[in-house]
């Protein structure tokens, strides 16, 4: 399928494999996955001004404020790799950035095509998250990112479900299979 003027959002709760699935689907599509939680911790290991801002926040697994974030996704939108096409993987996160990338959108004449939701039940969610041993891994920073998750990011599942752009895939399910249904789900060619 062609990949240019393809605008695809991944949500979902940390460890669903979003994160994962983000990346194949835009590899196959030749479009690029940007993640915000990626262009953050590399702000913090660069030592950048943007990381020293972001770090105690995300460490606590609390969401960066809108108003940088707003900031961060301007900038990566507006270079030349994601003008036709992009997969956003970790934004937005509230209702407030959802409406951030409505208008940004809306300035270069363009429109989401899907919004893929990957989820799966709590108890693999945090299973995990334990087995993966990164800094914000911790067993209670675990519980408050899927707090924050369920408060602040779960009713964008709505609000794209109202528009009809949403796409649920099971996350619990291997990888391969996921990937199958996350393409099927897009409309995108299968295998
Ligand atoms: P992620 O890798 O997507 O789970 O992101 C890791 C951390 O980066 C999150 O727990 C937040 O602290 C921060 N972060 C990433 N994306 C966003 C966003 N869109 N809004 C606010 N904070 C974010």
């Amino acid at each position: 399928m062609a990949a240019a003027d393809r605008r695809i959002v991944f949500l979902g709760p940390p460890n669903s494999g979003k994160g994962t699935q983000a990346a194949i689907l835009a590899k196959d599509l030749g479009i690029p996955a940007i993640s915000t939680g990626e262009m953050l911790r590399s702000a913090v290991a660069a030592g950048s001004s943007l990381g020293d801002r972001v770090k105690d926040v995300m460490t606590r697994g609390d969401l960066v404020n809108d108003e940088l974030m707003a900031e961060v996704i301007r900038d990566r939108l507006s270079q030349s790799d994601a003008l036709t096409g992009f997969l956003l993987d970790g934004y937005p996160r509230t209702a407030v950035q959802a409406a951030t990338l409505e208008e940004i959108l809306g300035g270069i004449n363009a429109d989401l095509d899907d919004v893929v939701l990957i989820d799966a039940p709590e108890d693999v969610l945090v299973t995990r998250a334990l087995g993966r041993g990164r800094e914000d891994d911790q067993e209670h920073v675990v519980h408050e990112r899927l707090r924050v998750y369920r408060e602040k990011t779960a009713p964008l599942i709505d609000f794209y479900e109202v528009k009809g752009l949403l796409r649920r895939i099971s996350g619990d399910q291997p990888i391969e299979e996921v990937a199958r249904q996350v393409k099927a789900s897009i409309g995108a060619e299968v295998g």
